[in-house]
């Protein structure tokens, strides 16, 4: 049997920023229930999941992991006792889910500004935690003037408070905008048509993206400290943190 959830964070900010929600048990496999709807961020894309809860006909049961993509599984305790048709209303973690929207929102920013900055460097991956994320770009150089162009031009995004727009667009039009490497859209297979697109600015950074984001860039404040680490072959990491945490 083939089951989609419906994942409500995609729809729009104002989905994005709700925390609580109701559903029904679409399937039951071990710990783990599907649900027709909900607004848990499954691990992907470089994003951890959602943690939270459910409330249900057996009582508040703790989520502590959340996968798939068209199913989304929600991990539950042992003897949860959960059965398919029960409603349920969700509640997910927002200190978790809000650190997961500004740390990836900031990866967006620092891709489209490292592009610009340099060169076309590419994003060739990205990790995002609540404390510290990382993304390596390649090819660049990374020197200390450019650490300090890039946190510069950073800083300076978020000062004006730059907003975040999501809409779907299809391939070829956001191609023809900005381009299939300045994008990212030529990492995504040409079976794809449709995408979500989320956009900063004007084009600051424009791409097809099924992750959480802020609403503007004034979420974020001001990059933290950061760690420049080579990968070989022309690729860095970088590392980074928010709110003057230590890295
Ligand atoms: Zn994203």
């Amino acid at each position: 049997m083939s089951l989609t959830t419906r994942r409500l964070y995609l729809e729009s900010f104002d989905e994005t920023y709700a925390t609580t929600f109701s559903a029904n048990v679409t399937d039951v496999d071990g710990l783990d229930v599907v649900l027709d709807q909900t607004r848990f961020y499954p691990t992907g894309g470089g994003q951890p999941c959602d943690i939270g809860h459910l409330e249900g006909p057996t009582g508040s049961l703790a989520v502590s992991d959340v996968g798939g993509r068209d199913a989304v599984r929600h991990r539950l305790p042992e003897d949860h006792n959960l059965q398919v048709g029960d409603e349920v209303t969700g509640t997910i973690d927002w200190e978790r889910r809000h650190a997961h929207m500004r740390m990836h929102t900031a990866q967006h920013l620092l891709s489209g500004l490292a592009y610009d900055l340099f060169n076309g460097a590419r994003t060739v991956g990205n990790q995002i935690g609540a404390e510290r994320s990382r993304l390596d770009l390649r090819p660049v150089s990374m020197t200390e003037d450019e650490v300090m162009a890039l946190r510069a031009a950073f800083d300076a995004a978020v000062s004006k408070d730059l907003p975040l727009s999501m809409d779907v667009q299809d391939r070829q039009t956001l191609i023809d905008e900005v381009g299939a490497e300045r994008s990212n859209v030529d990492m995504i297979p040409a079976s794809v048509q449709q995408m979500r697109i989320i956009r900063i600015g004007d084009q600051v950074d424009v791409c097809p993206c099924a992750g959480t984001h802020v609403r503007s860039l004034g979420e974020i404040g001001p990059l933290g400290e950061v760690h420049v680490k080579s990968k070989g072959k022309g690729t860095k990491r970088f590392a980074y943190t928010l709110d003057g945490r230590p890295i």
